[in-house]
């Protein structure tokens, strides 16, 4: 009803993903934004993310710098760090931007090997195999591990990586609901046989699969419950920490530190690189035998380009700041800082009114818009204002629990973190989204 708002029309429920996706197109081009002109009204086009955690966008006919808070780059790796960047460079004038062989064909470099101890020693596994892509790490491995005659129980929220991965292994698959312990020890249940022991039953192996911190809903997994469950009726872990990996636990070990779990008790831990590390890449560590079976059991591992040197250099130099062996505190103080961060910002939101899911200290912090509608209304008008949202729906999400998805950084200032609240407070009584009373702000 407001003025400013003519234009943002509803949409239409209960379409195809594709029939959704045009009638974006449709609205979006009713907003007088140069859209037309651009090459896809899905991909902005970003000029240079800086180390103030700044980007620069290119909607094809005007420039903007807008603040950036949907970034992965939760401690600032990403951009002209003082210790990995200069480090990065030098390896791509030594080593080239790719290594131009997979890893049995002399593409495994002495910092490929580097790579793996290291990331085995931050995991404390025993061992660990690195990819050139997160999304393949996922979708790759399962199909070795699990296959015809075993059983993946998935949350059901699981990244698109792992369902894929599921999908292509052949297993049987069960989903649990969301982080709920109650029902996966129900679904465990009914896959063995009653009145059997336990280890009688009709699966070869029997694997759970969760996410450290979920991407689309910014909470914690529970951890604990689930490993003792799975524990319980001997199910493997797989544990896939993308978001909660160097961003979260005292020394940014993840969800496992921050939850008090042993990583012994996780038998397959993932994560990418592509996030707290600022580069790229996935890893899978475990135990010596697993990691030796991966390693020449996996088509992607034997027939794909290693990951790139560069790349590779870029996490080792970054898990050294994180674990102060390059001689400074930085490593300490981004933890500390993303974690201040996070809570502040969660907090601020909340008390303006907004509904936010997730867990206190995860950087994921996810605002609920719900009705798809207001998706281009409230991206827009952030934009407007110098600040980069992210804006995720259907089908990544159910078609009506539309989201921003907002990802704070170590390399958020306060005065960041407290201009892009007054730009969303503002933003969200246009858009109608404060679904709380506000909190009365103290004298
Ligand atoms: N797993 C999860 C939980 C993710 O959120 C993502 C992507 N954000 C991936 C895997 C894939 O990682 P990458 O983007 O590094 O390929």
């Amino acid at each position: 009803s407001k003025s400013s708002l003519q234009g943002y029309a509803p949409i239409c429920l209960g379409l195809e993903d594709f029939y959704v996706r045009r009638l974006y197109l449709r609205i979006q081009d009713c907003f007088n934004r140069p859209i037309s002109s651009s090459p896809d009204a899905w991909f902005d086009l970003v000029e240079r993310v800086s180390n103030d955690n700044n980007k620069t966008l290119n909607r094809t006919t005007r420039v903007k710098r807008c603040l950036n808070l949907g970034s992965y780059n939760y401690l600032g790796f990403a951009a002209a760090d003082e210790y990995c960047t200069p480090r990065a460079i030098e390896t791509l004038k030594k080593f080239s931007p790719s290594s131009c062989s997979s890893r049995v064909d002399g593409g495994t470099t002495t910092l490929h090997v580097e790579l793996e101890k290291c990331v085995a020693n931050f995991l404390g596994k025993d061992a660990a195999i690195v990819f050139g892509m997160g999304y393949v790490t996922n979708s790759a491995i399962l199909p070795v591990l699990m296959g015809k005659g075993s059983l993946i129980i998935s949350d059901s929220l699981n990244h698109n990586s792992i369902v894929n991965g599921a999908r292509g292994s052949g297993a049987t698959i069960r989903v649990f609901q969301h982080n709920t312990p109650s029902h996966l020890e129900k679904v465990l249940r009914e896959q063995i046989a009653e009145g059997q022991p336990r280890t009688h039953r009709p699966w070869k192996k029997i694997m759970v699969v969760v996410e450290g911190i979920y991407s689309m809903e910014g909470e914690l997994c529970k951890l604990p419950e689930i490993v003792s469950i799975c524990k319980k009726y001997k199910a493997y872990v797989y544990l896939d920490e993308a978001h909660s990996i160097g961003a979260v636990g005292k020394t940014g070990r993840g969800v496992c530190e921050l939850l008090g779990v042993d990583t012994a008790d996780v038998d397959i831990l993932m994560g990418t690189f592509t996030k707290s590390f600022g580069s790229c890449g996935g890893y899978i560590a475990g135990s010596k035998d697993l990691i030796e079976y991966l390693k020449y059991a996996c088509p992607a591992h034997l027939y794909a380009t290693s990951i790139s040197p560069p790349a590779a250099e870029q996490i080792i130099s970054s898990i050294k700041v994180i674990l102060g062996e390059d001689g400074s505190s930085r490593g300490a103080q981004k933890l500390a800082k993303i974690r201040e961060n996070s809570n502040f910002f969660r907090s601020e939101l909340q008390k303006m009114g907004f509904e936010v899911l997730g867990d206190n200290d995860s950087p994921v912090m996810p605002i609920m818009l719900y009705n798809p509608a207001k998706i281009p209304a409230f991206s827009r008008e952030c934009l407007k204002r110098n600040v980069a949202v992210v804006t995720v729906a259907f089908p990544a999400t159910p078609l009506l629990l539309a989201r921003a998805r907002i990802c704070i950084s170590a390399a958020h200032t306060r005065e960041d973190l407290v201009k892009a609240l007054e730009v969303i407070s503002e933003v969200g009584d246009m858009v109608g989204i404060k679904y709380f009373p506000a909190e009365p702000k103290k004298q």
